[in-house]
């Protein structure tokens, strides 16, 4: 059988511990003996950051922005420990930080449903995907403590100097406020992802806030979503059988848990954190988590939503078995080998990436599993592998696919 060619390559983000070590296998056994495979390889290993000064995760985005495709591995994000273990020279930050703020884009969030592992939720057949909006809020607020009574007010200062004031409490005693912030054009580009992802995947996309409270601030996302839904996106919606609608947190909760899955829920910064970690617990498993980064420009880069998996990672160094799952980065693999068929029009490339999907899946159904998934399942008598044994055995299955 001769190998699919590629004629753009993807780039390739290498990272930390076992993940790592799944990634070579996954590589190994499930891609090259089947695709030509062409990347520009960039290696965001702790130790490759540390050398390079995390020069290496800076050029990775820019050829991101050139390529339009990438797929990353999980990477460790250093912390006290990590300086002491990896010798760094400074805390490195985390790449995933540093690639969004070159892609400026938004992270959608999706389980991966499967037969056996079971939604808490009963009705839930699809997969949500969660669209969190990365800057601002919460996040970047500033705060204080009011140690006593006083006047707490915001103050607005524009250029020429020209205040406009609001109060917002008069104490009578100590207290706290908060300060938060967002920028039209990050609202903008936000909702653009998430109107771009929809139409890309066929789903109908959600926003939710709480404007009701919220008559300034939460309500102009809300506008900021209309305005460009009605101004760029209605007509492709409409042709492509999809709706966008927005409604009260309050109401979307309600609808998600009531709803059969299969949409995109797009939420404020802190709502997001929130509601992505929930629908992940609800969904049955971290390790069958997606998540792919999609700029509004149309650059995509897939990963697992997972970290490193540190603790199998020292099992690993130490010559024990580890049975870790690894259907999310095959998935990150698969997701970036099919946009990247789509994109250069290489229906072999994606479709391969889809078969490959389907076979991971059919190994689960089929009762051979990793351990993390056979403590959660539904299925009777089920074979728990290692690492490596599962790859091979998704490797069996796709061969009688192909
Ligand atoms: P983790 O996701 O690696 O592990 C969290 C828990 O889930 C652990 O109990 C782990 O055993 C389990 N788990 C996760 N993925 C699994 C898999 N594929 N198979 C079996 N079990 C799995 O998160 P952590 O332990 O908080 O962090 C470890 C490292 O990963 C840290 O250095 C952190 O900075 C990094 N991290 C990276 C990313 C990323 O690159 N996107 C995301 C999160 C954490």
């Amino acid at each position: 059988m001769s190998k699919i060619a590629m004629t753009t390559p993807l780039v390739e983000m290498d990272g930390d511990e076992m993940t790592r070590v799944l990634w070579q296998m996954i590589k190994d056994e499930l891609i090259i003996p089947y695709v030509d495979l062409k990347t520009e390889y960039y290696d965001l290993g702790l130790v490759k950051r540390n050398e390079t000064n995390d020069q290496v995760t800076v050029d990775s985005a820019n050829a991101t922005l050139k390529y339009k495709v990438a797929v990353k591995c999980a990477t460790i994000t250093p912390n006290a420990a990590r300086m002491d273990e990896y010798n760094l020279k400074e805390m490195w930050k985390s790449p995933n930080g540093t690639i969004r703020a070159i892609l400026d884009g938004t992270v959608f969030r999706a389980p991966i449903v499967v037969k056996g592992i079971e939604p808490y939720v009963k009705n839930w057949k699809k997969p949500i995907t969660i669209a969190r909006h990365a800057y601002g809020d919460l996040y970047k607020n500033v705060e204080m403590k009011i140690p006593a009574a006083g006047k707490a007010e915001i103050v607005y200062t524009d250029k020429d100097g020209k205040e406009s004031r609001a109060l917002i409490h008069e104490f009578d005693g100590p207290g706290i406020i908060q300060g938060q912030h967002n920028i039209n054009a990050s609202i903008e580009s936000f909702a653009r992802s998430c109107f771009n992802f929809g139409l890309d995947t066929k789903q109908d996309v959600w926003f939710a806030s709480k404007d009701t409270i919220s008559k300034k601030y939460d309500h102009t996302f809300k506008d900021i979503f209309q305005e460009i839904y009605d101004n760029e996106y209605k007509t492709r919606f409409e042709q492509a059988g999809i709706e966008y609608f927005y409604t009260l947190i309050d109401d979307a909760v309600a609808r998600v848990v009531k709803s059969d899955g299969g949409f995109i829920w797009a939420l404020k910064n802190y709502d997001g954190d929130v509601m992505s970690d929930m629908i992940a617990t609800a969904f049955g498993s971290l390790a069958m988590m997606t998540s792919v980064l999609v700029s509004p420009e149309g650059v995509y880069e897939y990963e697992a939503a997972h970290g490193t998996v540190q603790r199998h990672y020292y099992k690993h160094l130490k010559g024990e078995e580890t049975s870790t799952n690894s259907i999310a980065t095959i998935f990150a693999w698969t997701g970036a080998l099919n946009k990247r068929g789509e994109l250069d029009g290489n229906n072999a490339l994606s479709e391969f990436a889809k078969k490959l999907e389907k076979a991971s899946l059919m190994t689960i159904e089929s009762g051979k599993m990793t351990k993390d998934l056979a403590l959660i399942t539904t299925l009777k008598d089920v074979t728990v592998l290692n690492s490596q044994d599962f790859i091979k055995e998704i490797r069996k299955t796709l061969d009688t696919l192909l």
